[in-house]
């Protein structure tokens, strides 16, 4: 039988129930799930919310194809459990008991974004596992294609593993995104700034990515409001921690963090109003803000200062299918230092949530469906 978390209402507590265990469709497969990442995204899906100040409020609810019950979750590690009826082709072969990890960020396959392999920018969004389809947050999942399904190498534990389909994927590509604005700053000045805003499960990624992606002189600080959160990242290889209270004014924030000098590229991972408008104005000569997080708001910069800065703003949503073959390479090779990650069961989900949404959660959120707790099966 399949156990599995459903949003029945937006904010209530999820349902857990038990159902009969899915069939795989004829290209697809089915995984038995060992792990599933809990994101700061399922939160704002279980409370239906993504503010964007004078824009309003965007719901989940607002897309026709999302109906609930839903069961959330796009983090998903496990072992193939049975596989479609149709033979597989190219570089997806699958056998049963395969240790995989899911990407979840599957497009219509119909529309110019999906075939050109931009399956993440899909212009419906709605077809991601945890959203419209069923996600993570059960004990087996379907796997419409194989090729969705990429096997891990065994240095890669299965809980680590989970986190490769959106934390690390979006990391990773955030800090490919700042890349050539580090390497041409540290061409011309001889070492490069960068800025991570938020020490949570993604800021501690970035930081290992930033290591080992970026040119070795690049000086990397990260910010965040918790002291707690500051030393973990130091323990992950940061070079400066800049701590902002609440209580810290936009004035004095900036001043602190100018004392290291113009950052070249800044990535965001919290982006509301106030760390994107800090952001922007910390940016050096031609630097770049990388944006990731979903907390919601709105920019309110300087027009003229963009222009006398050169600056460039661009968003991150996740990564291609193939940009998350090369970070599992990059992972599985540089044997990169994965958060601190903290285990629940499926039944303890609304408490974790809850966790994520009082920011008392250090690390990743990680649900254990893996009754041996081993962390290979
Ligand atoms: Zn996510
Ligand atoms: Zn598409």
């Amino acid at each position: 039988m399949m156990k599995r978390a459903q949003i029945l209402k937006p904010c209530e507590s999820l349902a857990i129930d038990t159902v009969a265990v899915p069939v795989a469709p004829p290209k697809g497969l089915v995984v038995k799930t060992a792990f599933g990442g809990i994101c700061h995204s399922d939160l704002h899906q279980w409370e239906n919310e993504i503010r964007q100040g004078s824009e309003g409020v965007l719901r989940y609810t607002d897309n026709p194809f999302y109906k609930l019950p839903v069961v959330p979750g796009h983090e998903i590690s496990g072992v193939v459990y049975s596989m479609g009826s149709e033979s597989e082709t190219g570089d997806a072969k699958l056998e049963i008991g395969d240790e995989v990890v899911i990407y979840p960020w599957i497009g219509c396959a119909n529309c110019n974004y999906c075939n050109f392999g931009d399956n993440n920018l899909c212009l419906s969004k709605h077809l991601w596992l945890g959203n419209v389809r069923p996600g993570g947050y059960a004990s087996f999942v379907v796997i419409p294609e194989r090729k969705f399904a990429i096997k891990i190498p065994k240095s890669i534990p299965l809980d680590v593993a989970c986190m490769l389909s959106c934390s690390c994927l979006t990391t990773y590509n955030a800090v490919i995104k700042a890349k050539l604005t580090i390497e041409k700053a540290t061409s011309r000045n001889g070492k490069a700034n960068v800025l991570i805003i938020g020490a949570g499960g993604l800021g501690l990624w970035s930081i290992q990515m930033a290591k080992h992606i970026l040119p070795k002189s690049t000086t990397i600080t990260v910010a965040d409001i918790n002291e707690e959160k500051l030393q973990i990242a130091r323990d992950r290889g940061c070079h400066l921690t800049l701590c902002w209270p609440s209580s810290l004014t936009d004035n004095e924030a900036i001043a602190q963090a100018m004392k290291n000098g113009g950052y070249d590229a800044i990535i965001d991972f919290v982006n509301t109003s106030k760390t994107s408008n800090r952001a922007f104005r910390c940016l050096g000569m031609e630097g770049k803000l990388v944006m990731v997080g979903l907390f919601g708001g709105q920019a309110n910069y300087s027009l003229p200062g963009m222009i006398f800065g050169a600056k460039t703003v661009q968003g991150v949503v996740v990564g291609t299918l193939q940009t998350m073959k090369d970070m599992i390479n990059l992972v599985a090779k540089e044997k990169l230092i994965p958060p601190p990650m903290k285990y629940f069961q499926l039944e303890e989900i609304t408490d974790a949530l809850n966790l994520i949404k009082d920011g008392k959660l250090n690390g990743r959120g990680i649900i254990n469906f893996s009754s041996s707790g081993s962390h290979h099966l």
